[in-house]
């Protein structure tokens, strides 16, 4: 193919996304989507083959990077043997993948209900735990994103729930977030027991008995990887127990290698009623997610109807690509990868960068999932303007760096597979572009 061929396709792929494509979340005027065509590991690229380094991982899903053979080869061989199937029959793929998500969470776990994606697992989460408590209220945070559809999106803490509240019992309360406290703690543990304390008021003046569900992200990801302080999520646990609530875990981003853990709960010694999960699972070469049952909510549907289903739960080619994405993850040591270069290589990383630039004013996050504060002053902790933020997310794209950027944040959250040498090359940028900040 000619130069001119391939930068003829990257502006046909502009024209007509502009002309017929309609984006999430977005005012559709003011869109510029970059092309993408191609990509492998960690890297991607458009047709002319202009190429970036992801650390955004796309919407932090591509957990064992691009185009991973054993998983394109799973999916391949499964679409020419039998492409699709009922949700009420017994395919053997569709089992495999359960199992392995099985054998990776906690015990007790063991029952998967297969979705389209994150919001639907929330969705059917919180509708299991409302029949098996025959109660109708969730509490979730305010710092918190669990999808876009009914329950899900009212859970949902940050602005995306406001113009979505259709839904009825919802109850938000604030989670732990040092560095912003709500509670005027200075040290992690105060904020943790400041938090917990907070939550058991509001669990007191709601009525323990109206309550179904706590939602929470083990880490919430989207609202800033705020990884919480030791003991807060077993101290939730104790709570629900206490109240005979059920607990939720969303691991949609936090789970499948993105914590350098299969489940980010692993660091935290809770074992929850319900775990949520996609994204990671298969790295979203299919869509699919899914909801990890406990046998005592799994018992509740023994002899009464689960009201509640999909077409493509347990897609075959979903499954499949499952299947192959946990095998070559345990295989290959993805998931080890991941713990390793977050605690040796990103964390010292961005610590420098942090010890250079003013602008940044807290480094978080664990494994390859991490958080860059920026702010206009660290002693007034005034978040960077969202125009600075798009000026780094810009200069980034220009250094060849896809950069995933949330409010005054930078994440760092390439997929688990990046190697030494692209850290390196992704800290060189960065650390360029804080210099314009600073
Ligand atoms: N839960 C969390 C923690 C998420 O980060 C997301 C998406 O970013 C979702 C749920 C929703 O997942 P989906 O977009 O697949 O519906």
């Amino acid at each position: 193919m000619t130069v001119q061929q391939s930068s003829d396709l990257d502006a046909r792929a502009v024209e007509l996304d502009r002309s017929h494509v309609f984006h999430s979340w977005s005012a559709q005027g003011a869109l510029h989507p970059m092309v993408l065509a191609g990509g492998s590991g960690t890297r991607v690229w458009d047709h002319s083959g202009r190429s970036y380094l992801d650390f955004s991982s796309q919407l932090v899903n591509v957990n064992i990077g691009h185009q991973h053979p054993k998983v394109v080869a799973a999916i391949t061989e499964q679409a020419t043997t039998l492409a699709t199937v009922a949700p009420a029959t017994a395919h053997l793929t569709r089992g495999e993948a359960a199992r392995r998500i099985v054998e990776r969470a906690p015990g007790g776990l063991d029952k998967v209900f297969f979705t389209n994606g994150g919001a639907d697992a929330n969705e059917n989460a919180i509708r299991m735990a409302r029949v098996h408590t025959g109660r109708d209220k969730v509490v979730s945070t305010y710092r918190s994103y669990h999808g876009n559809t009914g329950a899900a999106i009212v859970s949902t803490g940050d602005w995306r729930r406001v113009p979505n509240e259709y839904s009825r019992g919802h109850v938000h309360v604030f989670g732990p977030y040092l560095y912003r406290s709500e509670f005027w703690a200075t040290t992690p543990e105060e904020e943790g027991e400041r938090a917990l304390q907070h939550l058991r008021r509001v669990i007191e003046c709601e009525g323990p008995t109206s309550i179904a569900a706590i939602l929470l992200e083990t880490i919430p990801g989207t609202a800033g990887v705020l990884v919480p302080p030791p003991g807060y999520l077993a101290g939730v646990r104790e709570l629900a127990d206490t109240h005979g609530i059920m607990l939720i875990l969303d691991e949609v981003m936090a789970g499948f290698g993105r914590a350098g853990e299969w489940f980010a709960l692993d660091a935290h010694d809770v074992v929850p009623d319900l775990i949520t999960f996609a994204k990671g699972v298969n790295s979203g070469y299919v869509p699919v997610g899914g909801v990890l049952i406990s046998g005592e909510v799994a018992a509740t549907f023994d002899e009464r109807v689960f009201p509640g289903g999909l077409t493509y739960s347990g897609h075959p080619l979903a499954a499949a690509s499952i299947v192959a994405s946990i095998d070559a993850m345990s295989e290959e040591g993805i998931i080890d990868n991941a713990r390793r270069i977050g605690a040796d290589v990103i964390g010292p990383g961005l610590a420098d960068l942090a010890e250079r630039h003013p602008v940044i004013g807290e480094v978080r996050g664990t494994g390859v999932f991490w958080a860059l504060e920026l702010v206009a002053d660290r002693t007034t902790r005034a978040p960077l303007p969202a125009a600075l933020i798009g000026k780094a997310r810009t200069e980034l794209l220009a250094r060849g760096l896809i950069p995933f950027t949330s409010d005054n944040r930078i994440h760092v959250v390439p997929p688990c597979v990046v190697t030494d040498d692209e850290v390196a090359e992704a800290l060189a940028a960065y650390d360029d572009v804080l210099t314009l900040l600073d």
